[in-house]
């Protein structure tokens, strides 16, 4: 079992409990942000009438795109993570195999590659 994880289940559980925690804060965030990237939330509150508040309006709703799309990429990795966990696999880095840092892993739980593959991917070497 030398190539198994080191995280215990207890680990393993109250990591898993943040997973769901961050992802119902972030399930919550896109549902706001798409309202506000909607163009009619801001119709309805009057932005139209005024160049500068369309113009801010579409600022607003551009940041809250871009917020939703962040955001939705985090969704993805932490469905990846769970689908991970279930499936037994989760800890180990997807290039080399290796336990994934405990530190590493409570710190960024989706995270897909141990550090020494980061560092390499970071440098490109
Ligand atoms: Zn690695």
């Amino acid at each position: 079992m030398a190539d198994s994880p080191v995280i215990s289940d207890d680990q393993l559980a109250s990591i898993r409990e943040a997973l769901l925690e961050e992802r119902a804060g972030l399930l919550a965030q896109v549902a706001d942000l798409d309202a506000e990237a909607d163009v009619n939330y801001w119709r309805e509150s009057g932005f139209d009438d005024d160049p500068a508040d369309a113009g801010s309006a579409s600022f607003e709703r551009e940041t809250a795109q871009s917020l939703s799309n962040h955001a939705r990429g985090l969704l993805t990795q932490i469905g990846d993570a769970l689908r991970r966990m279930d499936a037994g696999s989760y800890g180990l880095c997807e290039r080399c195999g290796k336990p994934i840092d405990i530190a590493r892993l409570e710190a960024l739980p989706y995270a897909l590659l141990c550090l020494d593959c980061k560092r390499r991917d970071e440098t490109g070497r």
